[in-house]
């Protein structure tokens, strides 16, 4: 795995990609009802690795979540999941799709 170090400056710049707090316990991805292993859990911890390369090959996954926020209601952590999958998309947005600054 390759790590980028400018990554999470990226996610959060702008953005507000805020992972940090997240306990990798696993709630998000039990009650997400798209039933992706991943999740959300596993990707917010590959953008506070740096994994870039993970993060561009699951942009299907990213792009596939319904912002219905069952996760984030039981998110023990806090963590403003929904507005980091939106901070998630307007990076791959950029990075793979070549959009503009807001992701459109
Ligand atoms: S439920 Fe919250 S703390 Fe647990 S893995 Fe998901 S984002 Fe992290
Ligand atoms: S907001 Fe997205 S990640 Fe969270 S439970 Fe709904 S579909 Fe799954």
């Amino acid at each position: 795995m390759r790590v980028d170090p400018t990554l999470r400056q990226a996610l959060g710049d702008g953005n507000g990609f805020d992972a940090s707090s997240c306990l990798n316990c696993g709630s998000c991805t039990a009650l997400c009802p798209l039933g992706l292993e991943l999740f959300p859990r596993k990707l917010f911890r590959y953008a506070l690795l740096g994994a870039r390369d993970k993060l561009v090959e699951n942009t299907d996954t990213v792009y596939s979540c319904l912002l219905c926020k069952m996760c984030e209601e039981n998110c023990p952590a806090g963590v403003h999941i929904t507005d980091n999958v939106r901070a998630l998309r307007v990076y791959l947005g950029r990075e793979v799709f070549h959009l503009g600054p807001r992701g459109v």
